[in-house]
């Protein structure tokens, strides 16, 4: 499952190819929509929502959700001197559910776990169980004036409701807060020192835990610059901070984090990365290298209750407490 921040780096990447274009050719190629055309409307936005990828074209607006497989490509239809390309998919065809032509590019959804298109004014109602996106714009920037505000205290009341529910089951539960995939259930509970299986009454901090969970997720939605790939994601740009919630302060900008983390937020018997290669996580992942914490070893275990989650969860017996 995709976690928020690919959503925000995907909405990014699409959005010069699509906004403000208008659709030349559209095929949707799922049955429920196989009759629908949509050219000649023009695409005025391209936005994320926690896991959903939305394209307004005129009234409508196209929604997807990547789930496990799902991806879109951009892929250009005119080479630089405007001659026509024809564009060759990295996927094979049978994958494609839907192809959105403008002049100059095709955009190809391939393997999308959901499609719809339906009035963009009944979108809010459609995605209205979602609890606040941790990546909402609205979503004030962290150390600002308004450190969340009322997303924020909207999240907790949401988490705090689920009391005995374990925190690491509450992470996930896009009813509550939605953007959070299983990455940053264990990242952001190994930083907190969190057991994932303690009931979220007994969370001594719920806002900082939101908190820390969205400054890890935001500090991974720069997009690629000119000429170079958008970053790979990685928690480990954190720096210690008694001040900020849990200790662990995520530093905004994008050169920071490399330094933070030779700065010692990994202790220094933690393992080293392997020759050339930086570690991107504490623990997801890490069943072989152990916790880049403590160097212990790393639980695995099958913890998820909804279905289509991702419910393998990496921790730290040692670190989680
Ligand atoms: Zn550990």
């Amino acid at each position: 499952m995709p976690e928020g921040d690919s959503l925000v780096r995907l909405a990014d990447r699409l959005r010069p190819v699509l906004a403000g274009r208008q659709l030349e050719r559209t095929d949707f190629r799922v049955p429920r929509l196989a009759t629908l055309d949509l050219s000649g409307a023009r695409i005025h936005s391209v936005r994320p929502r926690a896991k959903y990828l939305l394209m307004d074209a005129g009234e409508l607006t196209v929604l997807s959700h990547l789930k496990m497989e799902g991806r879109w490509e951009a892929y250009p239809r005119l080479d630089a001197a405007g001659g026509r390309l024809t564009p060759r998919w990295r996927h094979p065809g049978w994958q494609a559910r839907c192809v959105l032509e403008t002049e100059r590019d095709q955009v190809v959804g391939f393997q999308l776990g959901l499609l719809e298109v339906l009035p963009t004014a009944g979108v809010a109602e459609r995605l209205g169980f979602l609890g606040p996106d941790l990546l909402d714009p609205d979503w004030a920037d962290p150390g600002g004036a308004d450190p969340g505000g009322d997303l924020l205290a909207e999240a907790v009341l949401r988490i705090a409701a689920a009391a005995d529910r374990p925190i690491g089951l509450a992470l996930l539960d896009q009813r509550l807060v939605s953007g959070i995939g299983n990455i940053y259930r264990c990242e952001a509970l190994l930083l907190a020192g969190l057991d994932p299986h303690r009931p979220v009454a007994s969370v001594p901090d719920l806002p900082g835990l939101i908190t820390l969970t969205r400054d890890l997720m935001r500090v991974n939605t720069r997009p690629a610059g000119p000429g170079r790939p958008a970053p790979r994601r990685t928690t480990t740009g954190v720096a210690p901070d008694p001040t900020a919630p849990y200790g662990v302060r995520v530093p905004g900008a994008g050169t920071a984090g490399r330094e933070a983390t030779a700065a010692g937020a990994a202790p220094p018997s933690g393992p080293r990365p392997g020759r050339g290669r930086e570690p991107h996580y504490w623990v997801y992942g890490r069943r072989r290298e152990g916790c880049l914490r403590c160097g212990g070893p790393v639980t695995v275990e099958d913890f998820g209750d909804l279905p289509g989650q991702d419910r393998t969860l990496y921790w730290c017996r040692h670190c989680q407490r």
